[in-house]
C-alpha cells in the first residue's frame, strides 16, 4: 500500500517537474543527483585495472597513474558538453568520481591541473581541468604551492589529434612551465588532465613539476583513450 502511494507521488512529481537527460534529452525517470538517463548511464564505461596498468607504462615520468572512464560513449558526449559547450554542471559528475578515486587510492595530495590554452579558456570562460582541481583542493582545504601555466615560449601550437606518438611528444616540449607565482614546492602532487591518449602531455607536465622540485607525481585523468 505504502509503496503504491510512494509510486503515485513519484509519478506525479515527475509529471509536474519533468527532467531531461543532458546527453540525449530523453525524460529522466529516477531521482539521480545528476540528470543522466538510465541508458546513458549504462554507456558510461569505466576503466579496468589492467587497462590503467597498461597506460602507466607510457608514463615514465609519473610515479602512479589513475583514471576513471574510457573515452567512449556517454563520457565522450559529456566531455564535449563540458569543454565545447561550457556546460559547467557536468563538472559535478566528474568531481564525484574523481574525488572517490582519490579517496580510495590514498593519494591525498594537492591537485595541479594541466592548463588549457589561454585562447580556449577565454572562449569557454573557464579552465575545465582547473575548475575541477579547485573543487578538489577545496574539499581537502589545500592551496597548492605550485601550479602549471602555458609557457610564453610555446609557439607553434597545433592540435594533437592528427599526430603520431613521437610527434605529440615533440609538440608538447616546452609547452608548460611552473607558474612564476609558485610559492613553495610540494613534495607530492596529483596531476589532473581530461584524457590520456599517448601520455605525452602528462609526461611533459610531470617533468616540469619534477624539475621544479616535486618528488612524487601521481597522474589522474578523467579518461583514457584506447
Ligand atoms: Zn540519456
Amino acid at each position: 500500500m505504502e509503496s503504491n502511494f510512494k509510486q503515485i507521488v513519484r509519478e506525479a512529481f515527475f509529471y509536474l517537474f519533468p527532467s531531461f537527460c543532458i546527453v540525449c534529452n530523453m525524460p529522466v525517470e529516477t531521482c539521480y543527483s545528476f540528470r543522466l538517463c538510465k541508458r546513458c548511464r549504462q554507456e558510461l564505461l569505466y576503466v579496468r585495472d589492467w587497462e590503467v596498468a597498461e597506460f602507466e607504462k607510457k608514463l615514465p615520468n609519473v610515479d602512479a597513474f589513475l583514471s576513471v572512464f574510457l573515452y567512449a560513449g556517454t563520457f565522450k558526449k559529456l566531455l564535449w558538453l563540458y569543454k565545447e559547450k561550457g556546460m559547467r554542471q557536468v563538472a559535478n559528475l566528474f568531481y564525484e568520481h574523481v574525488l572517490n578515486l582519490i579517496l580510495s587510492s590514498g593519494f591525498l595530495y594537492p591537485v595541479v591541473s594541466v592548463p588549457s590554452r589561454p585562447a580556449r579558456i577565454k572562449k569557454r570562460g573557464f579552465c575545465h581541468t582547473g575548475l575541477l582541481a579547485d573543487r578538489l583542493n577545496g574539499y581537502f582545504r589545500y592551496k597548492p604551492g605550485i601550479s602549471l601555466v602555458f609557457s610564453d615560449k610555446a609557439t607553434n601550437i597545433v592540435s594533437q589529434k592528427e599526430l603520431s606518438a613521437e610527434e605529440r611528444r615533440k609538440a608538447v616540449e616546452g609547452r608548460f612551465a611552473a607558474s612564476a607565482e609558485a610559492v613553495y614546492c610540494e613534495e607530492s602532487v596529483i596531476l589532473l588532465d581530461d584524457v590520456c591518449t599517448t601520455g605525452s602531455t602528462l609526461n611533459e607536465c610531470a617533468s616540469v613539476l619534477k624539475t621544479s622540485g616535486v618528488r612524487r607525481v601521481v597522474a589522474l585523468t578523467l579518461a583514457i583513450e584506447l
